[in-house]
């Protein structure tokens, strides 16, 4: 019985086009530029995002500290929310490695940062205070997608604050798919965006930071002084291309089979908050202590957590969902 593991969507394994494609792939020095694989990749996305220029980088981490370094100078800070990958989940690298200091806010229920609190936030010019330089927001934000309404107002105030908008973008895609609309339409509000290519979008290793040609070069510039340059990456950006050019559409499939998930699990009379979608949160609180060994004696990988996360990928599909459902049937009178 295949593994069902439903940690995460970066547990996925490259498809046999992938794989071909990797295997394909033209190489060359990419600290010299001469990587054609990844100038292709570069230049791919920029265009297909709005942007005048891109970067390839190893990690999601390493795509958003380039962005906020890139911004950001010593001394400077940036709004941010306390469940924002930036802020939470990143070892505190823009406070570490840039000496920018984080204003977090509360977010709020749909996964946006109240507006009208972020304006509040940003200090004065006065020398007691960090000089607030940047917005950082995220989407999706643990699953949920941000209305176009409200990029549209975030980009109107830190405009008109002077601040600089930055996107994490790890899954920027699935929120275009559960748009119906080109990403284009999200990323065309922000002055730099980090899409990560090893999530849902299933590349083995990758993400791509996108901005201005100024802001770019000077990432390019930190992203060697932080290890990051790398030699024959075309081999890896060969597998990040294949997923944008092929496996975008079909986040749809994750997302429908995360609705189902949600749907049942909610019928089986647990507390699931709305999918929107490849994630599911089901709040287990104290029998979060026995989910794991259950499920993994059932073929199921889940991390336990009083609130749960189950994320759908490429590598789940319909009929294993519906084992899912039969294994928290069981749980639920075990
Ligand atoms: C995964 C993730 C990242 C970056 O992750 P890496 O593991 O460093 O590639 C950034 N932001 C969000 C929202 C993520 O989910």
């Amino acid at each position: 019985m295949p593994l069902i593991d439903l940690r995460s969507d970066t547990v996925t394994q490259p498809t046999a086009g992938m794989r071909a494609a990797m295997l394909a792939a033209e190489l060359g020095d990419d600290v010299y530029g001469e990587d054609p694989t990844v100038n292709r990749l570069e230049a791919w996305l920029a265009a297909e995002l709005g942007f005048a220029a891109a970067l390839f980088v190893p990690t999601g981490t390493m795509s958003n500290l380039l962005g906020l370094m890139a911004h950001c100078e010593r001394g400077d800070e940036y709004i941010v929310g306390q469940q924002a990958h930036t802020y939470k989940y990143e070892g505190g690298g823009a406070a570490v490695l840039g000496s920018i200091q984080p204003q977090p806010l509360d977010g709020e229920a749909d996964g946006s940062l109240d507006l009208a609190r972020v304006e509040a936030a940003i200090k004065q010019d006065d020398f007691h205070f960090a000089r607030t330089r940047l917005l950082a927001l995220e989407n999706t934000m643990q699953g949920k997608v941000l209305p176009l309404a409200y990029l549209a107002a975030a980009r109107e105030l830190t405009r008109r604050r002077g601040l600089a908008l930055h996107l994490d973008g790890a899954r920027l895609y699935n929120a275009a798919v559960k748009l119906g609309m080109p990403a284009r339409e999200i990323t065309q509000h922000f002055d730099s965006v980090s899409v990560c290519l090893s999530k849902g979008l299933g590349a083995p290793v990758g993400s791509v930071l996108c901005g201005s040609a100024a802001l770019i070069g000077k990432a390019r510039r930190l992203r060697k002084m932080v290890g990051g340059g790398m030699r024959q990456a075309g081999v890896l950006a060969a597998a990040g291309l294949y997923a944008l050019q092929h496996q975008v559409e079909r986040l749809a499939a994750d997302h429908a089979n995360a609705a189902r998930l949600g749907e049942a699990l909610l019928e089986l009379g647990y507390s699931v908050e709305p999918v929107q979608t490849n994630m599911v949160y089901v709040q287990l609180g104290e029998r979060a202590s026995t989910v794991k060994a259950f499920m993994a004696e059932r073929g199921i990988a889940v991390s336990a957590a009083p609130r749960l996360r189950l994320v759908t990928h490429l590598d789940v599909n319909a009929e294993q969902i519906e084992q899912v459902i039969e294994a928290f049937a069981a749980f639920r009178s075990f």
